[in-house]
């Protein structure tokens, strides 16, 4: 089980700004405050869809998100860009896995502002729990979710390191810090679960 205060430690030794919300609510007022009257785009992600982000940020901001019929290159290039990860390490790891690339391109290049909203249930005792987490928990239930014709969709349980034409797991991304090309990295530690 990893340890809150010591995950928001060690993220902030990294470089990384942290604010912590009780609630998904919360963390979404928060950005609600924060970006307004420019631009902003999202990768794909549950948690920032549980926290019904696109709507509240559209009403004062030119948003653009691909699940609600956006262009991915497009949101490459906006202000401020919010996404979540697959997996946040005590030690301070941020780990994403992507098939298109578009996530966690845009996470290492290309905003001003970066935030990361993760959930309770991302966290992992050290780097390897972290990416152990990413692989088998979150991209089965995403293969899952998006019906993949693979071994992890089908049985659930585990990621099989497939060579199915359908594998969604392509790209692995992981911050050490935030990168130098952008002004802020957030990282909005929610207590609550959200999201894979
Ligand atoms: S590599 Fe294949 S089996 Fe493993 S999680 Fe990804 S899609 Fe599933």
């Amino acid at each position: 089980m990893a340890d809150l205060t010591k995950t928001v430690q060690n993220l902030e030794q990294r470089g990384f700004v942290v604010h912590c919300f009780d609630t998904a609510e919360q963390a979404a007022d928060y950005l609600d405050q924060q970006i307004d009257q420019t631009s902003v785009s999202f990768g794909g992600s549950i948690t920032a869809q549980q926290m019904g982000l696109y709507p509240r940020l559209a009403a004062h901001n030119q948003a653009i998100w691909h699940w609600e019929g956006g262009s991915a290159l497009d949101a490459m290039t906006t202000d401020a860009y919010i996404t979540s990860v697959n997996a946040l390490a005590e030690t301070g790891e941020l780990i994403n896995i992507d098939g298109t690339g578009n996530r966690v391109a845009a996470t290492f290049f290309g905003h001003r502002r970066i935030y990361f909203v993760v959930g309770i249930n991302k966290l992992a005792p050290d780097y390897d729990a972290a990416l152990w987490r990413a692989r088998n928990i979150a991209s089965p239930k995403n293969a899952q979710r998006l019906g993949r014709k693979t071994p992890c969709a089908a049985k659930g349980d585990r990621c099989y390191d497939c060579q199915s034409p359908e594998r969604i797991c392509r790209g692995l991304s992981v911050l050490w810090g935030p990168l130098m090309g952008a002004q802020v990295t957030e990282v909005l530690l929610i207590n609550q679960e959200l999201g894979y």
